[in-house]
């Protein structure tokens, strides 16, 4: 089973796919699916004794090119569809035990280029209008595969939180004439809340961070989406993602889980005046060993809670960035 079911009380659509309850589960280092693949061994799902950066398909997709009829026949009031999109897998090394904040500062530009790359061929499908890369890292996070990966998710929708930010943008444009990551940005650089500084992007602990030690990474020009960004750019993307995760390793002593997303624009065209490309960095720790969890206020409310001051955190992440070793 594999569907979207509209939920007419909030306005949403909401996914299912039962089929990845029998997705593979915290595999052994030993059987990792996206190990390379050994002669003379059971093949993994990359047929490679070496490689860099790979993407495929995921076998156990949410959302897919030939999704099953639904299960259920929709109604008026709870409309129901075909889950129609892509979920591919993107593996960053075939080093089992390296991290994004270890690979080095060239494999992470090879990484911003795929994204692009994915970006654009994806968003180039008539029954796209949203391209979400994203990499859910760390066993805090509920992470199932240890190797390092990430996802990029194909929607035939603009979902819920952009959907939201760009209606902010829009209001906000109408408010000023400004993009409002553009007011942002220059309000924020080299500010308080900064924690590391690049020629095109710069990254800070945002003042209405829902996670403690919540960073943002902002293209400091107006660039709707990553397939725009120059060659330049793109490096200087990687060199300040990689300087910012690893970062947060140094600042937390440990190899820190998180949620890393990227916002653009809508893949048909629209909003580009108010989409503003950016990562969002959201690790779930609290320092002392302490996790942030999804509670009451924030899964009810839709209104986070958070312990530390933005610009307490950003000092802390500051003195470690200082600390912070970024492989070539
Ligand atoms: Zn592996
Ligand atoms: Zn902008």
């Amino acid at each position: 089973m594999s569907e979207r079911r509209y939920d007419p009380t909030h306005g949403e659509w909401v996914t299912f796919a039962t089929h990845r309850q029998d997705r593979t589960y915290k595999p052994s280092a030993a059987a990792c699916p996206l190990c390379p693949t050994v002669p003379g061994h059971e093949p993994t799902e990359i047929p490679r004794e070496h490689f860099d950066v790979v993407v495929f398909d995921n076998r156990f997709p949410s959302l897919s090119t030939d999704p099953p009829e639904p299960s259920v026949a929709g109604t008026d009031l709870v409309p129901v569809e075909p889950a129609y999109g892509h979920c591919e897998v993107v593996v960053f090394t075939d080093d089992h035990d390296a991290t994004l904040a270890s690979v080095g500062v060239a494999r992470v530009t090879l990484l911003v280029e795929t994204w692009a790359r994915r970006v654009a061929d994806l968003g180039a499908d008539p029954g796209v209008r949203y391209v979400l890369p994203f990499e859910n890292k760390g066993e805090a996070v509920g992470v199932t595969l240890h190797h390092p990966h990430g996802q990029i998710y194909a929607y035939p929708d603009v979902p819920p939180r952009p959907a939201r930010e760009l209606a902010a943008g829009r209001r906000h444009h109408e408010r000023t004439g400004h993009c409002v990551f553009c007011d942002v940005v220059a309000a924020e650089a080299g500010g308080a809340r900064e924690v590391v500084a690049g020629e095109h992007f710069v990254a800070a602990v945002p003042p209405w961070a829902r996670f403690p030690y919540e960073v943002d990474i902002w293209s400091r020009e107006h660039v709707p989406s990553l397939p725009e960004l120059s060659a330049d750019a793109r490096a200087d993307l990687a060199r300040v993602l990689a300087k910012v995760l690893a970062t947060c390793d140094a600042w937390f002593g440990f190899s820190t889980s998180y949620l890393l997303g990227i916002h653009a624009a809508p893949t048909d065209g629209t909003d580009r005046d108010v989409a503003h490309l950016h990562l969002e960095i959201c690790p779930p720790h609290r320092g002392g060993g302490k996790l942030k969890y999804l509670a009451g206020s924030e899964t009810f409310g839709g209104a986070f809670l958070t312990d530390v001051a933005p610009e307490v955190a950003a000092a802390r992440l500051r003195e470690a960035a200082g600390r912070a070793v970024v492989p070539a």
